[in-house]
């Protein structure tokens, strides 16, 4: 996409989301997305994205939204996915010095 910036890719995609099905989910979304970040397991995090994902699944504009988290650095919950910094989170790996004890 020569000639297009990054900036102008999110700037667009950032004026479509007003047209997002959860336009109207803000304290919603702000408690999904913080159960999301505290779960402690991959699934917890699953099961946290239940709700807010059956909204981006009849959302017309999820592949913008999935565009902006991606351009933007996102880190909450986009396009039915976890996403951190940018990237989405489903590969989120234990550190490797921590040793599994069980
Ligand atoms: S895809 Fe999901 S997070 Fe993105 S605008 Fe639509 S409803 Fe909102």
């Amino acid at each position: 996409m020569r000639g297009i910036s990054r900036e102008v890719l999110a700037r667009d995609a950032a004026w479509s989301l007003a047209d997002g099905s959860c336009k109207d989910l803000t304290v919603e979304w702000a408690r999904w997305e913080a159960t999301y970040a505290a779960s402690p397991t991959a699934a917890a995090r699953q099961a946290a994205l239940t709700r807010p994902a059956a909204v981006c699944g009849a959302c017309p504009i999820a592949s913008e939204c999935a565009d902006l988290a991606e351009l933007s650095g996102y880190t909450g919950i986009a396009a039915g996915q976890g996403y951190r910094n940018g990237r989405p989170d489903h590969a989120r790996r234990r550190h490797p010095k921590q040793r599994r004890t069980a």
